[in-house]
């Protein structure tokens, strides 16, 4: 089977909802990732959109990159979170000495969200991760990414697929290569396309298409979605660039709302 990605959420900082973002999509980080378990890539805005959880009652896997806002903000307010039999299991790296579970139970909480996890129905399993670990017949490793708090980059593979999961990382602060090396020969990378050429703000821990497209080439990888695109980049824009993009690797793609990927 070959796996398919549904993209929820191409924003990143925050949600930037508005008709000049129509297009693009103004959800910040989340994708589903359709490879016979019910897994997700992050929990932006763009979680409580998704659907395919809903087919059945199967455990849900989210795994969190890192826990800044525009990653986790999806965690208060997912309808699953309040079906009784459901599992659900959330995946992340430990932070100053803080397991995954420390870390989220500092946010999704009162008084700065009027429930907290222990009010929510489901059976939710915090797993601390490390360099890798094992979701039923997928092998997900683990690598620290070039980003301000500690991010993760994931490499998510079974027998016949690999997908690359690279948002919230800065290339130019990756002088070796490190992740080109992490994710050879994907089928497909998420990619961070924060800023547009010429934008980039150094230290801030993103990049733009053009980084995407060196590492694609370099991974010898097969295509590269970007996202995370920076709040304010109107359609417009983003579509000037999807064209400049595109003219140089036409196996580049820029990530829509709504699309599905065939990886
Ligand atoms: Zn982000
Ligand atoms: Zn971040």
């Amino acid at each position: 089977m070959n796996w398919k990605i549904h993209v929820y959420g191409t924003r990143g900082s925050f949600p930037h909802p508005g008709n000049e973002y129509m297009d693009f999509g103004g959800n910040t980080s989340c994708f589903y990732l359709d490879c016979g378990h019910h897994l997700i890539l992050d929990a932006g805005s763009g979680l409580s959109s998704v659907k395919e959880i809903y087919r059945d009652s199967a455990p849900v896997h989210i795994l969190l990159s890192h826990v800044h806002m525009d990653h986790v903000i999806g965690l208060f307010q997912c309808r699953a979170f309040f079906e009784k039999k459901r599992e659900i299991h959330i995946y992340s790296k430990q932070r100053n000495g803080e397991s995954i579970e420390e870390q989220l139970r500092k946010i999704v909480t009162p008084p700065y969200w009027p429930v907290g996890f222990d009010d929510f129905k489901a059976n939710l399993f915090f797993h601390t991760i490390e360099d890798s670990f094992e979701i039923g017949h997928i092998h997900v490793s683990v690598a620290p990414s070039f980003h301000p708090d500690t991010s993760c980059v994931f490499r998510i593979e079974d027998a016949d697929n690999c997908t690359g999961y690279a948002l919230d990382y800065e290339a130019a602060m990756d002088q070796e290569g490190r992740i080109a090396s992490f994710l050879q020969n994907c089928d497909l990378i998420i990619f961070d396309g924060n800023y547009i050429p010429g934008d980039e703000v150094y230290g801030w821990g993103h990049s733009t298409w053009r980084d995407a497209i060196c590492i694609r080439k370099k991974s010898d990888s097969k295509k590269i979605l970007i996202s995370h695109y920076g709040y304010h980049y109107t359609d417009q824009m983003l579509k000037e660039q999807e064209l400049m993009a595109k003219a140089e690797d036409k196996h580049c793609i820029f990530a829509r709302e709504g699309m599905i990927i065939e990886s």
